[in-house]
């Protein structure tokens, strides 16, 4: 235990994910430590992101205007969604280059043990989008883990009724993970392999 300042920064970097406390210990003496120019460029991104940043009011992915870059795109396609848990899914997927429609970001996955049900995601939003009729696909491209499995059930059931192609990405994305941890070939070719459910 350190006091004032110091041991503050280590409090607040220990509330980070992923950042334990001798990982916060570390940073807080890094920052104490490093150049203060440096150290202003962190704290302003770190402002900026709050500032600056928002959710699109479309798809909401993350943006800095009122929709997000690929939702201004006149150049992508209109006729096929892609449902993603995160905003981080909409880079990886983006990466693979192998997608040219448009993305709806759910905020998250069906898990009851967390408390997260259908009414904390955006899926009222999506019925609304895909309800509009322009629509032909809808690729699932939730996590290929138990939460992520358990939403792209629950959105096939609800929204095959309304007529339009519900598929999901092929195997061969690692089962359990994170649609973020695929490598580029991988998630382009369950891309690619998508199947109707
Ligand atoms: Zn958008």
């Amino acid at each position: 235990m350190y006091e004032g300042a110091i041991q503050d920064l280590i409090d607040e970097l220990g509330r980070l994910p992923g950042v334990g406390p001798k990982s916060a210990q570390r940073i807080a003496f890094h920052v104490l430590s490093a150049d203060p120019a440096d150290v202003n460029r962190l704290a302003t991104a770190l402002r900026k992101v709050k500032d600056l940043v928002r959710f699109c009011t479309t798809c909401f992915n993350v943006a800095e205007s009122e929709q997000c870059r690929v939702c201004r795109d006149p150049r992508r396609s209109n006729e096929v969604l892609c449902v993603v848990e995160e905003p981080k899914d909409v880079v990886a997927i983006e990466r693979t280059g192998e997608f040219r429609g448009r993305y709806h970001v759910l905020g998250g996955a069906i898990n009851p043990l967390e408390g997260i049900g259908p009414d904390n995601l955006k899926i009222r939003e999506l019925l609304f989008r895909v309800g509009t009729g322009e629509v032909k696909e809808l690729i699932l491209a939730t996590d290929p883990n138990t939460e992520g499995e358990a939403t792209a059930t629950y959105l096939a059931l609800l929204i095959k009724p309304m007529g339009l192609a519900v598929t999901r990405l092929a195997s061969g994305l690692p089962v359990g993970g994170d649609l973020e941890y695929a490598d580029e070939i991988t998630l382009g070719r369950a891309f690619e392999g998508r199947r109707a459910v």
